[in-house]
């Protein structure tokens, strides 16, 4: 047995690992984000070689599956130099898949060069179809630009997954159109649940919109068919009958989706999140930063992974408007 492997107090292989490689992004959607967010100063930041390093060694130590998100990654300056250090795993078979999850309206500029890297399906976050309500859930987006993004995306090749956070009283009337749209233009698609996750100035108990009920109510228009279909996360998938596309439902707080966690995630500072729903985290950058010697990074993550704890305590009523925890999804990209 290879004893590099990550494996959790409780028998899980960690072998997923999410990077937000920046806290800063060109949207301000308003469950993620406060309107006034202050960002990182530069420093705190981890380097593009300092991210390479450190995503290296979680490849040498048995992740399959590296996804970049934030913040925006494609905000990031010289986002491609990362993404193509990082493909040299694909091309030598350690790493099975380098994705990203974006807003989308930096891929007219980037979907060629990401296919070029290997590339193969990315996640695109979108709410709704309407320009007037886009520009207002993100506070001042231009649909449009996504739109396009998403035509570049399809023309490279790159197999798109759309990820919509149901709104209560924003987006809940506009599921169906979206299914059909996903249907057409030959995209899955995801419904997440809001996640109580930092301050952004907004009540939860007003936004949060349980997927059972949606699933209930799709339901009633659609045939959904059952599948085993897996990405190795906490999404539950169907078969849209009608559309021949698939349909995820993320939900952290109807359901618990923990005893299968393959993943940990890595914040651009360089903290390292067990759970997303906990607040325990390991400071990587200080072993980055001290020492060229791997083997401490390694002894480091190690020890982190051996404090994973058995899952996440999210929960929204009316008593529990808090944040479960207190930093924003953009700071460990979701
Ligand atoms: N900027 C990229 C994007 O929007 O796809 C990547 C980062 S974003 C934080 C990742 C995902 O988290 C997006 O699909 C977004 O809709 C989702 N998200 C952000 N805040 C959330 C919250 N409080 N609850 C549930 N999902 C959230
Ligand atoms: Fe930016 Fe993504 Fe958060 Fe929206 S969800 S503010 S696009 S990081």
């Amino acid at each position: 047995m290879n004893d590099t492997r990550l494996i959790d107090p409780f028998k899980r292989q960690i072998d997923y690992l999410r990077v937000s490689v920046t806290d800063r992004c060109d949207l301000r959607c308003v469950y993620c984000m406060a309107e006034d967010m202050t960002f990182l100063p530069k420093s705190d930041v981890l380097s593009l070689e300092e991210l390479d390093r450190i995503c290296s060694i979680f490849v040498s130590l048995g992740v399959k599956k590296l996804r970049l998100t934030g913040g925006e990654p494609l905000v990031r300056k010289n986002i491609m130099w990362l993404i193509n250090r990082l493909s040299r795993h694909l091309r030598t078979g350690d790493l099975e898949e380098l994705t990203l999850t974006s807003n989308g309206t930096q891929l007219e500029k980037y979907a060629q060069d990401l296919a070029r890297a290997g590339i193969k399906r990315i996640n695109v976050s979108l709410d709704t179809l309407d320009a007037l309500k886009f520009s207002k859930i993100t506070r001042w987006g231009n649909l449009d630009q996504v739109l396009n993004g998403l035509a570049a995306a399809k023309n490279a090749g790159l197999k798109v997954k759309i990820n919509t956070v149901a709104l209560k009283g924003v987006n809940d009337d506009e599921l169906d159109s979206l299914l059909i749209w996903c249907g057409e233009k030959g995209f899955d698609i995801t419904f997440i649940e809001v996640m109580p996750m930092g301050e952004i100035g907004e009540e939860r108990i007003d936004q949060y919109l349980p997927l059972s009920m949606v699933r209930a109510k799709l339901a009633e228009n659609w045939t959904l068919k059952n599948t085993n279909y897996r990405t190795g996360g906490p999404a539950r998938y169907f078969d849209v009958v009608e559309t021949g596309q698939r349909l995820g439902f993320i939900t952290p707080l109807t359901h618990n989706f923990c005893e299968m966690c393959n993943r940990v995630r890595l914040t651009c500072t360089g903290t390292l999140f067990m759970c997303l729903g906990q607040e325990d985290a390991a400071d990587l950058r200080v072993h980055i930063r001290n020492s060229d010697d791997d083997e401490t990074l390694i002894e480091a993550i190690k020890e982190a992974i051996s404090r994973k704890p058995k899952g996440h305590d999210f929960i929204i009523n009316r008593t529990n408007n808090q944040p479960s925890v207190s930093r924003h999804m953009s700071v460990t990209g979701g």
